[in-house]
């Protein structure tokens, strides 16, 4: 009599994260570019503390993370103390949304913001609140009007994925100002190291005391398979955030590849000049194809298509090529495709085939 046994309220209506394709059937060879990976990799200093971690299996890790919350307040220059890591941001975010959201209780994001915000937020029973964008872009209005007193949490992602577009700290400070006094503006800076000169929003979760700022080690640290991110902002919510936390959430291996990871400066620089170069060379291609995108402050570029026929046919005609993209149907854009900036072999790659697909149809 399985129908005793039952999920709590609404946990059946969570629709499948559905992550980015990494295989086309019969090609060993193809090019992912579908989950906006360092197409560089990690950090050769990562790679060797990884390797060093095999020596230490036997024994449990840490579970303070001092050395890795170190190691990320040196160099954003951020108390450690405000600093809580997990198993990607992911974990932060549903870390987020267990401790302050419930049966009644309302998130917010925006209409093609990050899965896992109303993932998370259903799993922990609340409500999930989607809001416009203005041309794919984050409206500070459209949020605020959607906010009352049953809010909790809001969610940007700021470059958002997928459409690559952020907008200004003064926006995100008007935000976070107007807010019902009870909600908290989570900042998901999972591509904040790709803008030159942003800090993901850090001063303003070191500032207020309802901003909190979350990052990851998946995006140019190229650790995606590692799964290690972190959260900062006030002292308050980083002691919440550990009482939910499984203490051992974290291996070895994670913390102290991480930690290279991020004292590796060089990598970092290196894979945002490369991206910066790559994106525009890639987007002016695009554009010259007739496939316009816009402006992406992020590791990949929103192609736009004339509709979802069009954009199918450009995403079959790509793995017939070998080339791998994001199909973004689920985000509420199925007329676009995410494509990953690659390196430059696979850029060209990509702007060829599209050429040849556009010359097609011509
Ligand atoms: C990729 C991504 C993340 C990172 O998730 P991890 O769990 O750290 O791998 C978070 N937010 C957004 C918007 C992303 O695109």
């Amino acid at each position: 009599m399985t129908d005793y046994i039952r999920p709590q309220p609404g946990i059946m209506d969570i629709a499948l994260y559905e992550g980015g394709k990494a295989h086309v059937a019969g090609l060993s060879d193809a090019v992912k570019l579908s989950s906006n990976e360092n197409p560089f990799g990690p950090s050769d200093r990562a790679k060797d503390a990884y390797t060093r971690a095999v020596h230490k299996l036997h024994r449990y890790p840490n579970t303070d993370h001092a050395a890795l919350r170190e190691a990320i307040g040196d160099v954003h220059g951020l108390d450690p103390a405000r600093i809580v890591c997990g198993v990607g941001s992911d974990e932060i975010i549903h870390m987020l949304c267990q401790a302050y959201a419930g049966p009644r209780d309302e998130v917010v994001f925006t209409e093609h913001g990050f899965l896992m915000y109303r993932i998370s937020t259903m799993a922990a029973g609340a409500t999930p609140v989607s809001v416009p964008e203005r041309e794919r872009t984050t409206d500070v209005d459209a949020i605020l009007a959607a906010c009352n007193t049953r809010t909790r949490l809001v969610f940007i992602a700021n470059p958002n994925n997928p459409t690559g577009t952020m907008i200004g700290l003064p926006e995100i400070e008007r935000l976070a100002q107007a807010l019902p006094k009870q909600a908290v503006l989570v900042i998901d800076g999972a591509y904040a190291e790709y803008v030159e000169g942003y800090d993901g929003g850090a001063q303003l979760a070191t500032d207020r005391p309802n901003v909190f700022m979350t990052r990851t080690f998946s995006k140019i640290y190229g650790l995606g398979g590692l799964r290690i991110g972190w959260g900062y902002g006030p002292k308050a919510i980083i002691d919440v955030l550990n009482r939910v936390r499984g203490p051992f959430n974290l291996s070895t291996a994670q913390l102290d590849a991480a930690e290279a990871a991020m004292r590796d400066r060089d990598h970092v620089e290196r894979s945002r000049d490369e991206n910066t170069r790559l994106r525009a060379w890639l987007a002016a291609a695009l554009a010259e194809r007739g496939v316009p995108s816009d402006t992406s402050m992020a590791n990949f570029i929103l192609a736009r298509f004339a509709d979802a026929t069009e954009a199918e046919a450009c995403d079959t005609w790509l793995q017939s090529q070998g080339l791998i993209v994001r199909r973004v149907a689920g985000y509420g854009l199925p007329h676009c495709l995410r494509i990953t900036i690659g390196d430059e072999a696979s850029c060209r790659r990509v702007a060829h085939a599209i050429g040849q697909f556009k010359g097609q149809k011509a």
